[in-house]
């Protein structure tokens, strides 16, 4: 059964470790992810972006599938089947498909009116039991086309937001999405301390996980952040393992074509990097 997110996040707020998201593409980066997850007794956050919404055949489809494997694969823990960076209209399709978490990114609106989307939207995931996470202050980098420079959050507003009732709140501290660039600069800890400060207990969320060196995703942790998104980095490890299944000719030897065989290494790839990550973010034995 897909449970909300806010129970798993305010565990782990309380017990000093982070959730990771994950985000899925197809079969095999689900299928990859609630097996770890239920090896390692992890809780976990499945992310959908919109635009990998559409690519696995619409919200419903995924749902469908998320809901089936955790049956048949006997997946216990806790999982969230969470809408990334949604629009207001994508909110509504995932809650009506039977998603039990939703992203707004209102980041991009005007604060006025972010609170206002935020708010009707906190309304709505009540009345369906799922958690609502919003955004202040742009990610940087590039998802799904939207571009975002990676500034820093106002603590005043993310107070604003927070205080509808949001159950997570992702807040720009200069991280962004995407590989990090030669010159990046870090993440502000200064802006994190002072949205931690205003926020209370709000469950903070870091996205673009992949390539913040490990000491500063533990200092993040330390300084209140309780989901931490990746995305980038199964893209990157089960791409390098494909490559090489590919280079070594091994798809040319007896039935290595076959797409069971052919997807294998980059499955595996996946299971080893979403362990990685778990241990880094302390989630392993929480669930
Ligand atoms: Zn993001």
């Amino acid at each position: 059964m897909l449970v909300s997110a806010k129970e798993m996040l305010q565990k782990a707020k309380a017990g000093h470790y982070a959730v990771g998201q994950f985000n899925i593409n197809n079969l095999e980066w689900t299928k990859a992810i609630l097996l770890t997850a239920q090896e390692l007794s992890s809780p976990v956050i499945l992310g959908v972006s919109e635009g990998a919404g559409k690519y696995m055949a619409g919200y419903k489809t995924v749902v469908g599938m998320v809901k089936g494997m955790m049956e048949e694969q006997k997946i216990t823990v806790p999982v969230a089947l969470h809408l990334d960076h949604g629009s207001y209209e994508g909110c509504l399709k995932c809650v009506e498909a039977g998603f039990s978490s939703i992203m707004f990114d209102g980041s991009h609106y005007p604060i006025d009116e972010n609170v206002a989307k935020t708010k009707e939207l906190v309304k709505i995931v009540a009345e369906h039991g799922m958690s609502l996470e919003a955004e202040v202050g742009s990610i940087g980098g590039e998802e799904d086309g939207v571009i975002g420079m990676g500034e820093c959050a106002d603590p005043d507003e993310c107070k604003r937001i927070a205080d509808l009732g949001v159950d997570m709140l992702a807040a720009g501290i200069g991280n962004i999405h995407g590989p990090y660039p030669a010159n990046w600069q870090g993440l502000s800890f200064e802006t994190l301390a002072a949205v931690q400060e205003k926020t209370g207990e709000m469950p903070l969320v870091l996205h673009g996980g992949t390539g913040i060196p490990e000491d500063m995703i533990k200092k993040a942790i330390d300084l209140g952040v309780s989901k931490i998104n990746v995305n980038t980095e199964c893209q990157l490890s089960f791409a390098a393992a494909t490559r090489k299944y590919i280079e070594e000719g091994k798809d040319k030897i007896g039935k290595g074509y076959d797409p069971r065989k052919l997807l294998a290494p980059g499955f595996e790839a996946i299971k080893a990097t979403v362990k990685e990550k778990m241990e880094l973010f302390g989630s392993v034995g929480k669930a």
